[in-house]
């Protein structure tokens, strides 16, 4: 591990001024499940660490207002077995559950898991693989590689690595929002917005401004709330990311569907909403067949490489399951 240097802030802005004055080297300190893991394997090899998790302010859940309001530095078991989140919001419930390890999920906070880096194993496997993401313009040992994990939505000639979180998908489903503080100030931008697709620099991997920290998520009330899920398949039951996994909620009137909300995971290089998926289900009644043409439509698109084209047919299968679970909740 590199030497840092080491500052604990008191304030929000204490901590964005402390970034700001940093530079690109600075990096937010929270649950530490993700900066400390990587500055270990010599990935993130920062100059300035700011300590924030001891920032109250930006902890809690408010579900008494027309949204629900969540605190960045919340932390993921918290919000997974919160009473109103559990009954008007599972997808959310279950996207939390179903990441990491209970004591993993005890440390993590929300922001620190909306912004958790990938897995590829080239990415973490350090000098001797060529990663972009790593250390742009040398290269990808991905493709050509061992690309069983590795994103069939959104790659590009010079990245493929997926999105690992799970979160993330439930919130664009629900079209949630982040508040985040940067030196001009506050912004507030979609959820769906905050990561990028890698194109020709995979090492920019969200839309955030240097020092730019996310405060709150804040999650618009829906009915389609109680009719959600977050379904996710995996090699390991008890602890893996995600081979394919959908985040849907539906507007039911009997056994047509009014709206339908779906988003996947697992399968791309950020969180992947799939309007034309959710298009396919409006006004139809919501048969098995029906799910499986949905499910198709989310996989529209998908370039497989070499070893991860059989999670076209899970992905699709994942997203029709996961609409017959909803659907069970109308
Ligand atoms: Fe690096 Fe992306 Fe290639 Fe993985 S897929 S080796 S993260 S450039």
């Amino acid at each position: 591990m590199q030497p840092f240097s080491y500052a604990r802030a008191q304030t929000a802005s204490d901590a964005v001024r402390a970034a700001t004055t940093g530079g690109s080297k600075t990096r937010f300190l929270a649950g530490g499940t993700t900066l400390y893991d990587l500055m270990k394997l010599n990935v993130e090899t920062p100059a300035n660490v700011i300590d924030v998790a001891g920032l109250k302010e930006l902890e809690g859940i408010d579900a008494s207002g027309s949204e629900l309001v969540l605190g960045a530095f919340s932390r993921m078991s918290d919000v997974a077995a919160y009473p109103a989140i559990v009954a008007e919001y599972p997808a959310i419930s279950e996207s939390l559950w179903r990441a990491a390890s209970q004591q993993l999920r005890n440390m993590a906070t929300l922001g620190g898991n909306l912004l958790q880096r990938t897995r590829c194993a080239y990415f973490r496997g350090g000098e001797p693989f060529a990663c972009n993401k790593r250390k742009p313009g040398s290269g990808c040992s991905a493709l050509g590689g061992i690309d069983r994990g590795h994103a069939l939505l959104g790659g590009s000639d010079t990245c493929i690595a997926v999105y690992p979180g799970d979160l993330a998908i439930a919130l664009v489903a629900f079209d949630a929002r982040i508040d985040v503080l940067g030196r001009n100030g506050q912004r507030t931008i979609m959820v769906e917005e905050l990561h990028r697709e890698p194109g020709e620099t995979p090492d920019i991997e969200t839309t955030l401004q240097p020092g730019e920290l996310i405060l709150r998520i804040r999650i618009p009330k829906t009915i389609m709330g109680r009719a959600s899920t977050y379904h996710k398949i995996r090699d390991w039951e008890s602890y893996a990311f995600a081979l394919a996994s959908a985040a849907v909620a539906l507007d039911m009137d009997g056994e047509i569907v009014r709206a339908a909300r779906i988003a996947i995971g697992g399968l791309a290089t950020r969180p992947w909403r799939v309007r034309d998926a959710e298009q396919v289900l409006v006004g139809r009644t919501l048969t098995l067949q029906a799910a499986r043409e949905a499910g198709e439509a989310a996989l529209q698109g998908a370039r497989p490489g070499h070893d991860n084209a059989f999670r076209i047919e899970l992905g699709a299968r994942t997203v029709a399951d996961a609409l017959m679970i909803a659907k069970q909740r109308a």
